[in-house]
């Protein structure tokens, strides 16, 4: 039974709700920015600290709200320096978000749902089912405490979501937390083209994100044909690669952008000349550019990872035919952190 007197976390509300709350409260409307200045710029965790408003609405502030509630558990190191955070929420449940370092700036990959229903068989999250979708506040709390983490000068500059979850399976939410997160004037001040949403392919929902946000879209397409994208990854069932490829044309993008199609290579699955061939055919009418992913080989997996020469071959049949395609080699496989590896240390 939820507890009527739990302090209620002020990072899922919105600024209308909070403001017909102060005025409730005969709090002044314009504490609401200094607030949002202390959480997303100073990386507060108590209204306590917030100096610039009077002790009194510090304290009617403090017995209402909570601001984030995860729990850090555990955090792994990788051997290539990422950080793998695993996350307990208030209800106990588990998620995982990856710090990834670049040569000048941090990436941070995080969870839209604590487990996923969609399947995929390459994936470990998948395993897990779904347990629950993440609030606002579960999805912005991985940032802004892994941002207090970060000890080094280099910056947290790009964001993306391919932790836990389908983030389209969770898109009201997914919202919210987006224009938090893209807000430059009193957010976390992300760069609408440094966050990227990753998407095994809600085709329905597509409009819906596009209208509302400006992140940029990652579909995870993983095979150039259905019957291999159906064995991999059910979602193909309902929306089979033929409306996944129409969805994405009609995807509204700007003049500069272009959709990242995310290609897991599988050994003696999808790494085929002739994969490569249909892949060619598919995207030829797309504004697209292809990572290449070999997959990352973990304990009971049925797949496999490619040899270095099939994924070059692959690479090299892409970039022939005018495709750009970039090999990503995901980081942290020894904590597994990386690309489809995330299951809350459950498994
Ligand atoms: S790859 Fe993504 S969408 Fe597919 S099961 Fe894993 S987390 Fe879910």
């Amino acid at each position: 039974m939820p507890n009527l007197f739990e302090k209620q976390d002020i990072l899922n509300f919105s600024d209308s709700t909070l403001s017909d709350w102060f005025k409730t409260n005969k709090i002044a409307p314009y504490h609401l920015k200094q607030i949002k200045k202390w959480i997303y710029v100073k990386n507060s965790k108590s209204f306590y600290e917030m100096t610039d408003i009077s002790k009194k609405n510090r304290e009617i502030l403090e017995s209402f709200f909570c601001i984030g509630s995860l729990e850090t558990i555990k955090i792994r190191k990788s051997k290539d320096g990422s950080k793998k955070y695993l996350f307990k929420l208030k209800d106990s449940n588990l998620i995982e978000s990856v710090l990834i370092p670049e040569k000048n700036h941090y990436t941070l990959c995080i969870s839209s749902q604590a487990g996923c229903a969609q399947g995929c068989r390459f994936c470990q999250t998948a395993k897990l089912g779904l347990v629950r979708n993440l609030s606002k506040a579960e999805i912005i709390s991985q940032i802004i405490d892994i941002k207090a983490d970060l000890k080094e000068h280099k910056r947290l500059t790009n964001l993306v979501f391919m932790g836990m979850g389908e983030p389209l399976a969770n898109l009201s939410n997914l919202i919210l937390a987006l224009n938090t997160i893209i807000d430059s004037n009193e957010g976390l001040c992300f760069s609408k083209r440094r966050v990227t949403v990753s998407t095994c392919g809600i085709v329905s929902n597509f409009q819906k994100l596009a209208q509302n946000t400006e992140a940029r879209l990652a579909v995870s397409l993983n095979a150039a044909d259905n019957k291999i994208r159906d064995m991999l990854m059910p979602i193909n069932k309902k929306y089979p690669i033929e409306t996944l490829i129409d969805a994405c044309k009609n995807y509204p993008l700007k003049p500069r952008d272009r959709i990242t199609f995310e290609y897991v290579l599988l050994k003696d699955i999808n790494d085929s000349e002739n994969d490569a061939k249909k892949l060619i055919k598919l995207l030829k009418e797309v504004k697209g550019k292809v990572n290449l992913i070999p997959f990352n080989n973990h304990f009971k997996s049925e797949f496999e990872a490619p040899n270095l020469d099939t994924v070059l071959q692959f690479q090299k049949i892409l970039s022939d035919n005018n495709i750009t395609a970039i090999i990503r080699n995901s980081k942290g496989s020894d904590v597994s952190a990386a690309c489809g590896q995330l299951a809350a240390n459950c498994l």
